[in-house]
Protein backbone atom coordinates (compact mmCIF):
# COMPACT_ATOMS: atom_id res chain seq x y z
CA UNK A 1 0.00 0.00 0.00
CA UNK A 2 1.10 3.48 -0.31
CA UNK A 3 1.87 5.86 2.41
CA UNK A 4 1.86 9.78 2.27
CA UNK A 5 4.95 10.69 4.39
CA UNK A 6 3.91 14.02 5.32
CA UNK A 7 7.74 14.60 6.18
CA UNK A 8 9.06 15.06 2.72
CA UNK A 9 6.85 16.81 1.82
CA UNK A 10 6.39 19.56 4.61
CA UNK A 11 10.12 20.18 4.61
CA UNK A 12 10.71 19.94 0.94
CA UNK A 13 8.50 22.29 -0.04
CA UNK A 14 8.56 25.33 2.90
CA UNK A 15 12.06 25.12 4.03
CA UNK A 16 13.41 24.11 0.69
CA UNK A 17 11.23 26.78 -1.03
CA UNK A 18 12.79 29.58 1.45
CA UNK A 19 16.19 28.81 1.52
CA UNK A 20 17.65 27.12 -1.42
CA UNK A 21 15.97 29.06 -4.15
CA UNK A 22 16.24 32.50 -2.86
CA UNK A 23 19.47 32.63 -4.38
CA UNK A 24 19.42 31.47 -7.83
CA UNK A 25 17.56 30.35 -10.65
CA UNK A 26 19.89 27.63 -10.90
CA UNK A 27 19.87 26.73 -7.57
CA UNK A 28 15.51 26.66 -8.08
CA UNK A 29 15.99 24.00 -10.70
CA UNK A 30 18.82 21.97 -9.56
CA UNK A 31 17.87 22.30 -5.99
CA UNK A 32 14.15 21.16 -7.26
CA UNK A 33 15.95 18.26 -9.29
CA UNK A 34 17.81 17.27 -6.62
CA UNK A 35 14.98 17.05 -4.42
CA UNK A 36 12.91 14.99 -6.66
CA UNK A 37 15.92 12.66 -6.91
CA UNK A 38 15.75 12.34 -3.11
CA UNK A 39 12.09 11.86 -2.42
CA UNK A 40 11.14 10.52 -5.58
CA UNK A 41 13.63 8.19 -6.44
CA UNK A 42 15.80 7.26 -3.33
CA UNK A 43 13.14 7.55 -0.81
CA UNK A 44 9.82 6.20 -2.84
CA UNK A 45 10.84 3.82 -5.51
CA UNK A 46 14.04 2.22 -4.64
CA UNK A 47 13.78 2.60 -0.75
CA UNK A 48 10.30 2.08 -0.11
CA UNK A 49 9.07 0.42 -3.91
CA UNK A 50 6.03 3.11 -3.55
CA UNK A 51 5.44 3.15 -7.41
CA UNK A 52 7.01 1.20 -10.72
CA UNK A 53 8.93 3.00 -12.60
CA UNK A 54 9.59 2.48 -16.49
CA UNK A 55 13.60 3.02 -17.49
CA UNK A 56 13.38 6.75 -19.03
CA UNK A 57 12.04 7.69 -15.16
CA UNK A 58 14.48 5.69 -13.49
CA UNK A 59 17.24 7.19 -15.57
CA UNK A 60 16.45 10.86 -14.52
CA UNK A 61 15.61 9.70 -11.06
CA UNK A 62 19.55 8.60 -10.99
CA UNK A 63 20.17 11.54 -12.27
CA UNK A 64 18.73 14.09 -10.30
CA UNK A 65 19.99 11.95 -6.83
CA UNK A 66 23.54 12.51 -8.00
CA UNK A 67 22.51 16.02 -8.05
CA UNK A 68 21.63 15.88 -4.06
CA UNK A 69 25.57 14.68 -3.59
CA UNK A 70 24.86 12.09 -1.25
CA UNK A 71 25.67 8.88 -0.21
CA UNK A 72 25.79 5.88 -2.49
CA UNK A 73 22.20 4.33 -2.74
CA UNK A 74 22.53 1.04 -1.57
CA UNK A 75 23.74 2.79 2.06
CA UNK A 76 21.08 5.50 1.59
CA UNK A 77 18.20 2.56 0.79
CA UNK A 78 20.19 0.20 3.71
CA UNK A 79 19.95 3.37 6.61
CA UNK A 80 16.72 3.89 5.80
CA UNK A 81 14.96 0.62 5.78
CA UNK A 82 16.65 0.00 9.15
CA UNK A 83 15.66 3.87 9.98
CA UNK A 84 11.78 2.63 9.67
CA UNK A 85 12.15 -0.95 11.14
CA UNK A 86 13.78 0.63 14.21
CA UNK A 87 12.39 4.38 14.43
CA UNK A 88 14.16 5.81 17.55
CA UNK A 89 15.87 2.69 18.86
CA UNK A 90 20.18 2.36 18.99
CA UNK A 91 19.75 0.53 15.63
CA UNK A 92 18.22 3.54 14.22
CA UNK A 93 21.44 5.34 11.96
CA UNK A 94 19.62 8.86 13.30
CA UNK A 95 18.34 7.83 16.30
CA UNK A 96 16.46 11.38 16.94
CA UNK A 97 16.44 10.51 20.97
CA UNK A 98 20.44 11.23 20.63
CA UNK A 99 19.19 14.99 19.89
CA UNK A 100 18.50 17.47 17.07
CA UNK A 101 22.60 17.65 16.24
CA UNK A 102 22.88 14.29 15.80
CA UNK A 103 19.97 13.41 14.33
CA UNK A 104 20.73 16.01 11.61
CA UNK A 105 24.18 15.69 10.12
CA UNK A 106 26.06 14.16 13.37
CA UNK A 107 25.43 10.88 12.74
CA UNK A 108 26.99 11.04 9.38
CA UNK A 109 30.15 12.30 11.22
CA UNK A 110 30.76 9.48 13.80
CA UNK A 111 31.08 5.69 13.71
CA UNK A 112 27.48 3.86 13.24
CA UNK A 113 26.15 2.74 16.71
CA UNK A 114 26.91 -1.45 16.55
CA UNK A 115 23.36 -2.20 16.72
CA UNK A 116 22.82 -0.09 13.38
CA UNK A 117 25.89 -2.45 11.52
CA UNK A 118 24.50 -5.46 13.26
CA UNK A 119 20.29 -4.47 12.24
CA UNK A 120 21.72 -3.06 9.26
CA UNK A 121 23.05 -6.71 8.00
CA UNK A 122 19.87 -8.40 8.87
CA UNK A 123 18.00 -5.76 5.88
CA UNK A 124 17.73 -7.25 2.46
CA UNK A 125 18.79 -4.64 -0.31
CA UNK A 126 19.67 -7.22 -2.72
CA UNK A 127 16.77 -6.06 -4.70
CA UNK A 128 18.64 -2.86 -5.65
CA UNK A 129 21.03 -4.71 -8.24
CA UNK A 130 17.90 -6.13 -10.08
CA UNK A 131 17.80 -2.55 -11.27
CA UNK A 132 20.78 -2.07 -14.06
CA UNK A 133 20.16 1.63 -13.73
CA UNK A 134 20.84 1.16 -9.82
CA UNK A 135 23.81 -1.64 -10.21
CA UNK A 136 25.86 1.65 -13.02
CA UNK A 137 25.09 4.22 -10.76
CA UNK A 138 27.00 2.73 -7.86
CA UNK A 139 29.55 1.25 -10.34
CA UNK A 140 30.50 5.05 -11.26
CA UNK A 141 29.22 6.49 -8.04
CA UNK A 142 32.53 8.94 -7.68
CA UNK A 143 32.40 10.66 -11.24
CA UNK A 144 28.40 10.79 -11.26
CA UNK A 145 28.35 12.91 -8.09
CA UNK A 146 31.36 14.78 -8.73
CA UNK A 147 30.06 15.71 -12.19
CA UNK A 148 26.07 16.09 -11.36
CA UNK A 149 26.33 17.31 -8.26
CA UNK A 150 28.94 19.89 -8.29
CA UNK A 151 30.39 20.35 -12.22
CA UNK A 152 27.00 20.83 -14.04
CA UNK A 153 25.32 23.07 -11.35
CA UNK A 154 28.71 25.16 -11.70
CA UNK A 155 28.44 25.55 -16.11
CA UNK A 156 24.71 25.85 -15.74
CA UNK A 157 24.92 29.35 -14.64
CA UNK A 158 28.03 30.23 -16.17
CA UNK A 159 27.18 28.81 -19.45
CA UNK A 160 23.30 29.69 -19.92
CA UNK A 161 23.18 32.92 -18.35
CA UNK A 162 26.79 34.44 -18.57
CA UNK A 163 27.03 34.00 -14.59
CA UNK A 164 30.95 35.04 -13.92
CA UNK A 165 33.20 31.32 -12.71
CA UNK A 166 33.55 32.41 -9.49
CA UNK A 167 29.65 33.10 -8.41
CA UNK A 168 28.38 29.62 -10.19
CA UNK A 169 30.71 27.78 -8.38
CA UNK A 170 29.51 29.89 -4.71
CA UNK A 171 25.79 28.90 -5.85
CA UNK A 172 26.53 25.65 -6.76
CA UNK A 173 28.06 25.25 -3.09
CA UNK A 174 25.42 27.11 -1.05
CA UNK A 175 22.70 24.96 -3.22
CA UNK A 176 24.55 22.46 -1.99
CA UNK A 177 24.81 23.03 1.75
CA UNK A 178 21.07 23.91 1.22
CA UNK A 179 19.99 20.65 0.25
CA UNK A 180 21.98 18.66 2.21
CA UNK A 181 20.15 20.64 5.40
CA UNK A 182 16.75 19.95 3.82
CA UNK A 183 17.35 16.49 3.60
CA UNK A 184 18.52 16.48 7.24
CA UNK A 185 15.84 18.40 8.76
CA UNK A 186 13.39 15.22 7.52
CA UNK A 187 16.04 13.31 10.35
CA UNK A 188 15.96 15.87 12.95
CA UNK A 189 13.00 18.73 12.83
CA UNK A 190 10.60 16.36 11.49
CA UNK A 191 11.31 13.79 14.12
CA UNK A 192 11.23 16.44 16.89
CA UNK A 193 8.01 18.04 15.84
CA UNK A 194 4.38 16.98 15.19
CA UNK A 195 3.28 13.45 15.95
CA UNK A 196 4.15 10.37 14.63
CA UNK A 197 2.30 8.13 12.49
CA UNK A 198 4.87 5.81 11.76
CA UNK A 199 4.72 2.86 9.03
CA UNK A 200 6.98 0.05 10.23
ZN1 LIG B 1 10.72 6.36 4.47
ZN1 LIG C 1 11.99 9.29 9.62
Amino acid sequence: HLTIFRDDLLIFTYVGFFLTYLYTISGFLIGWAAGFGVTGGAHRLWTHRSYKAKLPLRIILIICYSMAGQNKLYEWVRDHRVHHKFSETDADPHNANRGFFFSHVGWLMMRKHPDVLRKGKQIDCTDLFDDPVVVFFERHFGPMKLFFAFIFPTLFPYYFWNETFYWSFMGSIARYVCSLNCTWLVNSAAHMFGNKPYDR
